[in-house]
């Protein structure tokens, strides 16, 4: 492996447009009764129109909490948000008033949920909500608007959608459930769809089709982030990748870029580990994160003393592609990473395997 070159990354930004999403040095912290987390410590990156974005991560690592800060769903308290700018269509949403980020939410920017009943009403029909989201942002006929819910029905593959429009929720399985969900999500033509491990609840077949779904709706040009501990999905369906770890990000990159040569050493401990299908238990629950400096060191074979203390390190470039970087200091000037990047097997492995089962 040749030595890297060392600058550090800008903002990865794939051409010169503005980006639709430009979070800037997020941070969210949580307070409970016995402790402060640092949920999200410092995250910043872009989403641009027509991309789809995937945060990776394992569970705890503060892929939600990310996510729910930047239209302020988040539940305040417990948790604050202290710091940063979350830029949409160039407004700082973590300064717009609570009656502006209610009619950003479901219009401009959509959210979908691990769990579908969560966005679905049990006491009325699907066509019913539809409706509702069709008609909170357009003025249009009753009778269009059904028109339109159908259709939407259909687009997210619920067979027979004009007579299942008059279903209720628990009258659908999960995975259709969880389309009905979209079908909301989507019923307002947002700018941005945040999909916050859509696949998650349902069996391996159902996640196939869902994943198909989204990779048509994402080949239509719509914004997405999508959140998932699954690196199957992301490879399925991301353009470009962040991993997180320990409330930052630490190594982002185009995914062909990243999934080839994962450089961080979580990264690479995260594909090593990764064995196709189950999750990494939730790491807060296996003791205190370092919430300085790099927050993998107590983990990391690799770590030397400057791992700890100060800020997160720098986005080194990871084999000179600017857009891949690397929050680790063997990708700086005064290290040699070639320690880190000795195994490509288990990367390999993952890459061949078929997305969909
Ligand atoms: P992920 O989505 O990556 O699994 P989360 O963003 O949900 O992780 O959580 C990040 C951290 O914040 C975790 O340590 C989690 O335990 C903590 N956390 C999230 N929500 C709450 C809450 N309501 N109360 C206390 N801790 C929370
Ligand atoms: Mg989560």
């Amino acid at each position: 492996m040749s030595t890297q070159p060392h600058t550090t990354t800008p903002q990865d930004r794939s051409d010169d447009e503005e980006p639709l999403l430009s979070v800037d040095d997020l941070r969210t912290r949580i307070r409970t009764e016995r402790e402060t987390i640092h949920a999200v410590d410092g995250v910043s990156f872009t989403v641009n129109r027509g991309e789809t974005v995937c945060l990776v991560g394992e569970s705890g690592s503060g892929k939600s909490v990310t996510c729910e800060s930047l239209t302020g769903i988040v539940p305040q308290p417990p948790a604050e948000i202290i710091g940063g700018t979350v830029e949409f269509k160039g407004r700082n949403l973590l300064e717009a008033s609570e009656s502006t980020l209610r009619s950003i939410r479901g219009t401009e920017i959509a959210h979908v949920f691990q769990n579908p009943q969560s966005a679905l009403d049990p006491v009325y029909t699907v066509g019913d909500q539809l409706v509702e989201a069709i008609t909170i942002h357009e003025e249009i006929s009753e009778s269009d608007a059904r028109e339109r819910a159908s259709e939407l029905l259909r687009q997210v593959g619920i067979p027979n959608a004009p007579t299942r429009i008059d279903d209720y929720p628990h009258e659908f399985s999960g995975g259709m459930q969880q389309r009905v969900a979209i079908a909301i999500a989507l019923a307002a033509d947002p700018a941005l769809l945040i999909a916050d491990e859509p696949t998650t609840a349902v069996d391996v077949t159902v996640q196939a089709r869902l994943i198909e779904l989204l990779r048509e709706l994402t080949d239509g040009g719509m914004s997405v982030l999508l959140i998932t501990h699954d690196l199957r999905v992301a490879a399925a369906l991301a353009d470009r990748v962040l991993v997180m770890f320990g409330g930052t990000i630490v190594e982002r990159g185009p995914i062909e870029a990243l999934y080839s040569q994962p450089a961080h050493p979580y990264t690479r401990s995260l594909f090593d580990s990764y064995d196709g299908l189950s999750r990494r238990g939730d790491r807060s629950a296996r003791g205190d994160i370092p919430t300085d400096g790099c927050r993998f060191r107590d983990e990391c074979p690799h770590a030397i003393d400057a791992c700890a203390g100060g800020d997160q390190p720098p986005f080194y470039t990871v084999d000179d592609r600017k857009t891949h970087g690397a929050s680790c200091l063997y990708y700086g000037p005064e290290h040699d990473p070639a320690p880190i990047l000795h195994d490509d097997a288990a990367v390999n492995t993952l890459i061949e395997e078929p997305t969909d089962d």
